[in-house]
């Protein structure tokens, strides 16, 4: 299965998913491509494949993306072989896009569990961008901006979880995630049933 954790900027989406990848079996992370430019504590390949506009435009032309976006003014897109390669080996696959890439998603595949992550208040979240410290006042404006759109999405997804405290919401959603894996739905396929 695809799990999409989506939500705000600032609410702790990229921590939970890295968590979540060393801490569950059969659990790979689909890296994203960006033209953004990188933060100091981001690693190519394993964070994000940064490009810039005309890498992202020949990679696009290539077909080589599931689907993109452009948020806060970058593109950003989850290239095939991301998702693709962990699902032909069979392993669960953790993305962490925005709500316009969960759309496209949930329209491709059929066997997609969403996630919404939550700040516990709009104040934090705002608080978190701003200790990044790489944001530019502008940028952070656009961000809340988005967000509050994001929120408007909430209903549409399966489960919604509160960021209030980073190791509760790692085993909220973990718990989600193994429930998941045991939902009849999957075991009918491991069973043979039918
Ligand atoms: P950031 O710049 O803070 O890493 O990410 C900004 C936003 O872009 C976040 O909401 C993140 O989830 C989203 N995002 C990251 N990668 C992708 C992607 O491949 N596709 C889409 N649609 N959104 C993405």
């Amino acid at each position: 299965m695809i799990i999409v954790i989506a939500g705000p900027s600032g609410v702790g989406k990229t921590t939970l998913c890295k968590l979540l990848v060393e801490n569950l079996d059969n659990l790979a992370y689909s890296v994203s491509a960006t033209t953004r430019e990188k933060r100091e504590t981001e690693k190519e390949g394993l964070d994000y494949y940064f490009l810039t506009e005309e890498e992202f435009k020949n990679w696009k032309l290539q077909g080589q993306f599931l689907e993109i976006a452009r948020v806060h003014n970058y593109f950003y897109g989850t290239p095939k072989d991301s998702v693709m390669k962990p699902k032909k080996a069979g392993k669960d696959i953790v993305m962490d896009i925005d709500v316009q890439g969960k759309a496209r998603i949930c329209e491709k595949f059929d066997d997609v569990v969403t996630v919404f992550l939550l700040p516990p208040t709009m104040e934090e979240a705002i608080r978190r961008i701003k200790k990044r410290g790489l944001e530019k006042e502008g940028k952070i404006k656009n961000r809340v901006e988005t967000a509050s759109q994001e929120l408007k999405e909430v209903e549409n997804f399966d489960y919604l979880v509160v960021n209030e405290d980073l190791s509760a919401t790692f085993e909220a959603v973990k718990s989600i995630i193994i429930a998941e894996r045991h939902s009849i739905k999957r075991m009918e396929e491991k069973l043979c049933i039918h």
